[in-house]
């Protein structure tokens, strides 16, 4: 493994970087003192184990070779191997690739799962590339990485801009790679790989799935159902997708999605398989859709209504976007979308926060079900994949929901306590080598 830090050049920086280590940090060092954390296991915990960045050529259709820049950072494994998510966007820098892996490690953690957390991806912007030079860079990337992942060592999965096609290309790559009689066994080293080739049936709909019960679980702890309901959603990727279909099945309304075209906004309700289908007939385009009246996108988050999901990038609510949020609920399906800043203003607002490792937790650990299937040579039927997701989410949600209650304290902090501390735990038994 070869360890690399690299300087960062804050001018190159935007805000949708801004800060993302020190939120991760903060919010960690908040929950360490609250459970007084072992002062040597908050040094382990504080860094990341390793931190590969890869430069790699590949050749564009027009014959050129462009240098590509990927990044694969392992957090902790304490628990078991790396597993986190691969992105494609320019904002992938060291930065963000540190604290969205620290994010995994307690996601995983607080899910209960044997995983610890890692996170990467290519610093690029995917719509400039053709299907086909997107194919040649992931599997250049995965040639690069080599035995740096692996199915019990570092395991990838979706995140921004990438899918199951992705998965394919990466497991194919790897499995490739390694000796004929080896090459099956090798197929959980992705997990979010599409049905024919090793996927979990429900993998896609997982992470909104379990956005949308984490605001179920939250209101019926209220004696409340999500009919009549109003939710706006940032982002109407995977993510933003899944959650609204299920909020709308059971009677709640959307009344506005952001995303990096336009701000649609409609009081009466938009219709969300008509968006979709509208998106997806236009390039993934929400701007131009009939049936809603597009607002400046400053306007947004001041959207009248009841929940707001944030389910693209990190730092969108900040001090300037915070203090204009009229919702009661803030549900994170992006990973790191509230700063410090902004949580202050929420939380100083009565504002409850779902936090990203809990509420969008559903992902992993659909990511999990795949990894042990693959491992198993089973396969489950889609309900069944719903039914065990929807246990162990509920098990979760009600652990962090009871812990708040009791400590008095915001749910963030208490998903954090309830996450360290099983890590804390395996230390602490094991002790430190040699
Ligand atoms: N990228 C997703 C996340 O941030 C899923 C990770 C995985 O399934 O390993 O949680």
């Amino acid at each position: 493994m070869e360890i690399m830090t690299e300087e960062l050049n804050s001018k190159t920086k935007n805000i949708l970087k801004r800060g993302m280590m020190d939120n991760v940090m903060e919010q960690f060092n908040r929950a360490a003192n609250h459970i007084h954390l072992n002062p040597n296991i908050r040094k382990i915990l504080s860094i990341t184990n390793n931190e590969l960045v890869i430069h790699f050529p590949v050749k564009m259709d027009n014959g050129d070779v462009e240098i590509f820049r990927g990044y694969r950072v392992q957090h902790n494994n304490a628990l078991g191997p790396y597993k986190g998510g691969l992105r494609y966007h320019p904002t992938v820098d060291i930065d963000a690739a540190r604290a969205l892996a620290m994010w995994m490690t307690w996601k995983t953690s607080l899910a209960g799962l044997p995983y610890g957390g890692g996170k990467g991806g290519i610093q690029l912007d995917p719509s400039k590339y053709s299907q086909g030079e997107l194919e040649r860079i992931t599997r250049r990337f995965t040639f690069a990485l080599a035995d740096n992942i692996g199915p019990e060592h570092d395991i990838p999965a979706p995140d921004l801009n990438t899918n199951s096609q992705t998965m394919a290309w990466i497991a194919d790559t790897y499995m490739s790679t390694r000796p004929p009689a080896e090459r099956s066994a090798n197929q959980h080293v992705v997990t979010g790989k599409p049905i024919e080739s090793g996927g979990l049936e429900g993998r896609d709909r997982a992470t909104g799935f379990g956005v949308y019960l984490n605001i179920k679980f939250w209101l019926n702890s209220k004696n409340e159902t999500l009919q009549g309901k109003r939710f706006i959603v940032q982002g109407f990727g995977n993510v933003g997708y899944w959650a609204a279909y299920f909020l709308e099945q059971e009677g709640a309304k959307l009344v506005a999605v952001q995303d990096v075209f336009g701000s649609l906004y409609n009081p009466e309700g938009i219709q969300v398989e008509k968006l979709y289908n509208y998106s997806t007939s236009n390039k993934g385009n929400i701007a131009g859709f009939p049936e809603a009246s597009i607002i400046d996108k400053h306007d947004f988050f001041g959207v009248d209504c009841d929940i707001c999901i944030p389910a693209a990038l990190g730092n969108q609510i900040t001090k300037e976007s915070a203090p204009n949020i009229k919702a009661r609920l803030v549900a994170e399906g992006a990973n790191g979308p509230t700063d410090v800043e902004g949580e202050k203003i929420l939380l100083a607002k009565g504002i409850t926060i779902i936090p990203d490792i809990l509420c969008n937790s559903g992902g992993v650990i659909a990511s999990y079900f795949e990894w042990l299937q693959n491992r198993s040579g089973d396969m489950w039927p889609i309900d069944e994949v719903m039914d065990k997701l929807e246990k162990k989410l509920k098990n979760s949600f009600d652990k962090v929901y009871e812990y708040a209650k009791n400590e008095g304290i915001d749910m963030r902090t208490a998903a954090y306590c309830i996450a360290i501390t099983r890590i804390e735990k395996a230390y602490v038994q094991r002790g430190i080598f040699p």
